[in-house]
């Protein structure tokens, strides 16, 4: 069969002919139905070198992936070929208390996982490929029905990863709160739709792109910023001068982490998700009295679950590009330009 692989750190993928995967005994081989293309991909195309983690190429690279189950390993019971599914992507070892809870991006056993702190398309092969290997049945999600694979993979990360982000800030998402996305692309274009479905707040967004806020808008942002000078300010002015009460950084370089600083309430939350690499210096004054500053990543099973939920409802609605894998290495390159609205889903 034919998959995208990540050869070696500093390049491009390239399309290559691989061995079919078999399941062995509890794991599952899914037939790709979607992959999504994340701008964490860019990161480790371009931006990572020998020993940076504990894993490397080559691998097939797609870390949020749906299609239907093509082969069950020897014991594995309760899923059916055929049946659509959804693919947690962080694998951790299964049995420590947080994989228990199916926690598995903070496995506490890393030693004991498939790969320690990665998974499919990360240090393992992923679901830019005909079919992929998954290690254990537990890490397959069954869709809801109403979903498909094709939509469904995004929200593996892109809508999981905002949604884990978003929940851990409920309790200050009242409804006369503001909520504050930065950078509406993959994962912000979920962030706001997250945010118009489980909460009340005000949403404002922010990017550089002007056709990444006209989504947001269509999404159901209530104000949009353009990145810049003058942002801080009229986020400031949109919340009546209070400032926001969750600021959500999806991108994480130095002038949005800054950003998001500047614009927070104090008691409020600034989340940094992204990662560009971006910092700031830390101090009793850097920010608001009593605002958190936290990073988050990736997002637990039973939200993964609800995530699904939300997209067989209707409540979210990735907009999706669908690419072959032939089409991959361009579509990354026009993520890389800013050119890309929504997600990329790669249909091998
Ligand atoms: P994307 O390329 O689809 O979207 C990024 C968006 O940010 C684009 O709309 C772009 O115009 C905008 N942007 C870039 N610089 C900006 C700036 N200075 N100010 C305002 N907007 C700006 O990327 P994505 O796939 O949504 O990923 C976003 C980030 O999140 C990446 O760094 C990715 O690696 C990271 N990520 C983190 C996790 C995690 O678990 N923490 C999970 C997935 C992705
Ligand atoms: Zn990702
Ligand atoms: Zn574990």
């Amino acid at each position: 069969m034919r998959a995208l692989r990540l050869l070696e750190w500093k390049s491009e993928p390239v399309v290559e002919e691989v061995e079919e995967p078999q399941a062995g005994p509890g794991q599952v081989v899914v037939r790709i139905g979607g992959a999504g293309a994340c701008h964490s991909d860019l990161h480790l195309m371009h931006e990572f070198t020998e020993g940076a983690l504990a894993w490397g190429p080559p691998f097939t690279l797609g870390h949020e992936n749906a299609g239907w189950v093509h082969e069950l390993g020897d014991g594995v019971t309760g899923l059916e070929v055929g049946q659509p599914v959804a693919v947690y992507g962080p694998w951790g070892c299964g049995t420590c208390r947080r994989c228990q809870l199916g926690i598995e991006t903070y496995c506490e056993n890393l030693a004991a996982a498939p790969v320690p702190g990665g998974g499919g398309g990360l240090g393992m092969d992923g679901g830019m490929a005909e079919l992929m290997l998954v290690p254990a049945a537990r890490l397959i999600v069954p869709l809801p029905v109403g979903l498909d694979p094709l939509h469904a993979a995004p929200l593996t990360d892109a809508g999981l990863t905002p949604y884990h982000a978003v929940r851990r800030s409920w309790a200050k998402l009242a409804p006369d709160a503001t909520a504050v996305v930065i950078g509406v692309g993959g994962l912000g274009h979920l962030a706001v739709q997250i945010l118009e479905a489980t909460t009340a707040a005000r949403v404002v967004a922010v990017d550089s792109r002007p056709q990444a806020l006209a989504l947001a808008q269509e999404y159901g942002a209530d104000v949009t910023v353009e990145a810049g000078e003058g942002a801080a300010d009229e986020i400031r002015r949109a919340t009546g001068g209070r400032g926001a009460d969750v600021v959500l950084d999806l991108v994480g370089a130095d002038a949005t982490i800054a950003l998001g600083a500047a614009v927070a309430r104090p008691l409020g939350d600034v989340t940094v998700v992204g990662i560009a690499g971006g910092s700031m210096a830390f101090s009793f004054f850097s920010q608001p009295y009593e605002v958190s500053l936290q990073t988050t990543y990736w997002g637990s099973r039973p939200e993964l679950i609800e995530v699904l939920d939300l997209g067989s409802r209707g409540l979210l609605r990735p907009k999706v590009t669908q690419v072959s894998l032939d089409d991959a290495v361009d579509a990354y390159r026009r993520m890389a330009d800013g050119k890309l609205d929504g997600r990329v889903v790669v249909v091998p």
